[in-house]
């Protein structure tokens, strides 16, 4: 009994791995794409940043991004390690 709650425990595991794997691989395309100027969606050179908001220096950085031509909109948490050498200066 024990051994086929442990299977369908790891099955779950496996395939909400394989799942959150798939959603990072496909929104690092859709960010790579966005980053090249180009909609991940339609592909048109439309896409536009709408909000950045970051929690200082330390934390990641949550970049909006909204497409003008299909209205594809999407956020992503980007590493701001190197972009706090700007305005405020290095700390
Ligand atoms: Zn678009």
């Amino acid at each position: 009994m024990d051994i086929y709650l442990l299977a369908f425990l790891l099955i779950i595991l496996i395939g909400s791995v394989l799942v959150y794997v798939h959603y990072l691989k496909e929104k690092k395309e859709e960010l790579d794409s966005i980053r090249r100027g180009f909609c991940p969606r339609c592909k048109q050179d439309s896409i536009e940043l709408t909000d950045q908001r970051s929690g200082g220096c330390s934390g990641p950085q949550m970049l909006s991004y909204e497409c003008l031509s299909c209205g594809y909109v999407n956020s992503f948490a980007v590493d701001s390690s190197d972009s706090c050498c700007g305005s405020g200066g290095c700390k």
